[in-house]
């Protein structure tokens, strides 16, 4: 059974860099960030403000967020 509403949605998930959740780029429920001409998607809020506050530190694995 297809739903409507994501087989119309043909972008790709992406993968927050914070939590390792994939989040839907077309509407990414914490927004979208930018960092080095890349476009990073989160899961919420608190991800994104987590990302911007040290992006070098999620993006080289060194931070990560226990779930
Ligand atoms: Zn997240």
């Amino acid at each position: 059974m297809k739903i409507p509403f994501l087989s119309s949605n043909k972008s790709e998930p992406a993968i927050d860099p914070v939590c390792g959740m994939s989040v839907d780029t077309s509407n990414p429920p914490g927004g979208a960030a930018t960092h080095e001409g890349t476009v990073y998607y989160f899961c919420g809020p608190g991800c994104r403000v987590a990302f911007e506050k040290d992006p070098e530190g999620y993006l080289s694995g060194e931070k990560s967020i226990e779930m």
